[in-house]
């Protein structure tokens, strides 16, 4: 495999079973991504987007087809290996941010931290806070912050295990343009800072613009690429 390559993905399936309906959510694709790219991921509603990144990001499993991340085959990997992966080396972030409500920030962020082995946690915790310019809002809950600002403390929990890749669902789809805009800034700015490989769906095409690729599918096709 080149040693660039962070994801490579080849023919690629994943079908539901609805009592006795298939729903071919993905109906096979193959692309690769290399360390540090920004690559969109755009589409229709049930296009198969959501579905592509449980499956990138080790929450699912393909129907068949192969998948490498980080060198490793995905598909010989147990259960359990499969969430050490998806702990160490994939951060999440969500249209509706999925904090926990009665925890603070810092609490927030800690989280991914208490399933490993990790020393300093509390430190590392506020280190990551502080790369998303919340050092002031540490202590408060999300219903104390505005919708940008809980979107900040996701990133920095997604940041905070310093993974391979970073995969946001819609990251700006509940914040209006001006914290949509700097949610964007904020995520290509740790890209460019720390090389993390930054995966994005969204339906917005001014997010797309920034990407260096953009990965459309179509009835869980992958129909056209540009750079
Ligand atoms: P998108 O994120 O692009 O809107 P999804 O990946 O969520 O699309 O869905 C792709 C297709 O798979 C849709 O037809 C959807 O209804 C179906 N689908 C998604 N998740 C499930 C599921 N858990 N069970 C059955 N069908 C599903
Ligand atoms: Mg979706």
């Amino acid at each position: 495999m080149e040693e660039d390559c962070v994801i490579q993905v080849e023919n690629l399936t994943k079908i539901y079973h609805m009592g006795t309906v298939e729903v071919k959510a993905l109906a096979g694709v193959s692309f690769n991504i290399t360390r540090g790219e920004v690559i969109a991921i755009m589409g229709p509603s049930g296009s198969g987007k959501s579905t592509l990144m449980n499956i990138l990001g080790c929450l699912d499993r393909p129907t068949s087809g192969k998948y490498i991340l980080d060198g490793q085959a995905v598909e010989r990997l147990t259960g359990d290996q499969l969430a050490i992966i998806r702990n160490r080396k994939v951060g999440f972030v969500f249209q509706s941010f999925n904090l926990l409500p009665r925890a603070s920030a810092l609490a927030n962020v800690e989280l991914p931290l208490r399933y490993g082995n990790v020393k300093n946690i509390r430190d590392k915790a506020r280190a990551s806070l502080e790369a998303v310019g919340l050092s002031e809002r540490m202590n408060h809950r999300p219903s104390e912050l505005s919708g940008g600002q809980q979107q900040r403390v996701a990133i920095a929990r997604a940041l905070v295990n310093e993974p391979s890749i970073i995969m946001a669902d819609e990251p700006t789809g509940n914040l209006d343009t001006r914290s949509g805009k700097e949610i964007m800034e904020l995520l290509l700015n740790l890209n460019q800072q720390y090389k993390t490989t930054l995966i994005i769906i969204t339906h917005d095409p001014t997010i797309g613009a920034h990407a260096e690729r953009i990965i459309r599918l179509r009835d869980g096709l992958l129909v056209t690429e540009e750079t």
